[in-house]
């Protein structure tokens, strides 16, 4: 009984495995298009389905093709899939075909499904909708249907192209596109800004212009700009009109013309010193006035503006009518030089009867007598000085201030000066420090001039500390002689200054005596020994007076 059973099974097994090759065999001929007919069992029964027009070329055509493609019978049941179909929702053929197509939508697509296919009976129609492959995997599609005409009806023809690359593109693009957008907006958002800084920057500039242009055009001096080539590009109202030569014969370096003839070298030489540092430029020329032809004295000045990177963008100059100070001050060294000459003659007289005085009958004169014919000499002696130092500046004016030179030695000279200063000024710690000595050509009493007027500086301008300092460098071909003190400095504007006759510094809480005459002097003396005058000097911290002199000069 058992073995009946058994063997009934085994025979079924058989059967059911024959069953299942032919339907493989069926399958794979269809697919390759070996045949153009397939049988599928229904609950009425088995039905035959025909393709028209299958051919071989197009089966193999479809088979290849890398998008999926599903033939579906009038109720939806696949009656054909590729096998690229089949690989790409990762189940068999063999689970394909005879289902219908609905069952692999998701349940909230299946209406919208079966409305296409609606549609897709009466004409091409296309939708994109996911399809749950293997495992419940949704993937999405472009379903593109078109009817196709079969021997017992019609049939849907439909070619699934997978979305996944085109929608990750998409993302992909959609993200590009936002950040497309954003940078669109953001550039939008700087191109407004920066118009609305052009705009604010045009209109001050405008306003500055014009601003500049009308304090140039009204105040009382001459103004003109140069760009960064040291080109002249604009002359004010009053360089015109005094010159009486147009903006545009003046441009470029035809300005020069209205300058003094023998002063063009030296203004030149000055311009082009300052253009090529880009310093400061300053100095003092004769203008020729248009409507006269005389010329008259100016002081130029100008200063150069430069960007962020130290570049000097442009020049703004100015020329100032200085003819009236000049005229002044050649009165006051017209009254200088008459009066200390004057002064000279008298002072000399006055000088010897002292010394006569001084040695007359010493035994018999009284000592109140002698002590005032000492205070008298002293105040003469300062006399003396003073007089001598108008004479000096009168003689530097007038280009006579002539001295002979001979070979001297420099620490012999520093230790003369301090010996007397040591002397004259017993309250002061005078100290010395000397390099090793160097044989000078000068002229030695003009040096102890200059030597003695620093010291006397010294003493004037540090009341409280008394402390000074002498000393001499040898620096390969010259020498350097400094005066150091710890007194009350000067500020860079004043050391700018200090040098230019009858300059004194306006301190209203330090005064002391003089004239502003002993550094001009000191300086020509050192100018005419081929040497240079400098200072060092801070503010309430003291002041170092320094000269050099070439070795051989
Ligand atoms: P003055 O007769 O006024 O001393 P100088 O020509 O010798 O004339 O000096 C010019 C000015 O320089 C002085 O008025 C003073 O303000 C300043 N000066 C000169 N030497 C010193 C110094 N050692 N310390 C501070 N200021 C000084």
């Amino acid at each position: 009984m058992e073995t009946e059973k058994t063997d009934a099974l085994i025979k079924e097994i058989g059967e059911l495995k024959l069953q299942l090759e032919e339907a493989r065999d069926t399958i794979d001929a269809i697919r390759t298009g070996q045949i153009d007919a397939i049988i599928v069992e229904h609950d009425t029964g088995h039905r035959l389905y025909t393709l028209k027009n299958a051919d071989h070329t197009y089966r193999a055509f479809i088979e290849k093709m890398t998008e999926g493609a599903v033939t579906l019978d009038k109720n939806g049941i696949i009656l054909y899939s590729n096998s690229r179909f089949a690989s790409l929702l990762g189940i068999s053929l063999e689970n394909l075909i005879g289902v219908p197509l609905l069952h692999f939508f998701p349940e909230e697509l299946k209406k919208e499904f079966n409305k296409l296919l609606q549609t897709g009976w009466l004409e091409e129609a296309k939708a994109e909708l996911e399809l749950v492959g293997h495992g419940g995997k949704r993937i999405p599609f472009l379903l593109s249907l078109t009817p196709l005409e079969l021997e017992d009806g019609t049939a849907m023809s439909i070619i699934m192209t997978d979305l996944r690359a085109v929608i990750e593109n998409r993302y992909v693009l959609q993200a590009k596109n936002n950040e497309l957008e954003e940078a669109q907006r953001v550039a939008a958002h700087l191109n407004k800004e920066l118009q609305k800084t052009i705009k604010e920057r045009t209109r001050d500039l405008l306003i500055s212009q014009g601003n500049f242009k009308f304090l140039s055009d009204n105040i009382p001096v001459i103004v003109w700009t140069a760009n960064a080539n040291g080109e002249f590009d604009y002359f004010n109202q009053q360089w015109i009109e005094y010159t009486g030569l147009s903006a545009e014969a003046s441009l470029d370096s035809n300005w020069i013309s209205a300058v003094h003839p023998d002063d063009i070298d030296r203004t030149m030489d000055a311009w082009r010193n300052s253009f090529l540092t880009g310093s400061e430029f300053e100095t003092e020329y004769r203008l020729r006035k248009g409507s006269s032809g005389e010329y008259l004295w100016h002081l130029a000045k100008a200063i150069p503006f430069s960007d962020e990177d130290g570049q000097v963008m442009t020049w703004l100059g100015t020329k100032t009518n200085i003819e009236d100070q000049k005229q002044e001050l050649a009165k006051k060294d017209e009254f200088i030089g008459i009066a200390s000459h004057e002064l000279k003659t008298p002072l000399t007289s006055l000088k010897g009867y002292l010394q006569l005085i001084s040695s007359y009958k010493k035994e018999e004169v009284p000592p109140t007598i002698r002590q005032f014919t000492s205070r008298a000499n002293e105040a003469i002696g300062k006399l003396a000085n003073l007089v001598n130092d108008l004479l000096d500046v009168s003689k530097i004016q007038t280009g006579k201030l002539a001295f002979s030179k001979s070979p001297l030695s420099l620490n012999t000279l520093v230790r003369s000066c301090a010996d007397n200063a040591r002397f004259m000024y017993p309250s002061y710690n005078i100290a010395v420090e000397h390099a090793a000595d160097v044989i000078l050509t000068g002229n030695q009493e003009r040096l102890e001039q200059v030597i003695m007027n620093l010291i006397n500086n010294s003493v004037k301008y540090s009341p409280v500390n008394k402390e000074i300092i002498l000393s001499t460098k040898v620096d390969g071909e010259s020498v350097t002689v400094s005066v150091k003190d710890f007194g009350i400095g000067l500020s860079d504007h004043q050391k700018d200054r200090i040098f230019e006759r009858f300059y004194r510094v306006d301190d209203k809480n330090y005064a002391a005596s003089g004239l502003g005459i002993g550094l001009y002097i000191s300086a020509e003396i050192i100018k005419a020994h081929q040497g240079k005058f400098g200072v060092d000097s801070k503010l309430h911290e003291g002041s170092t007076f320094f000269f050099i002199l070439p070795i051989n000069g």
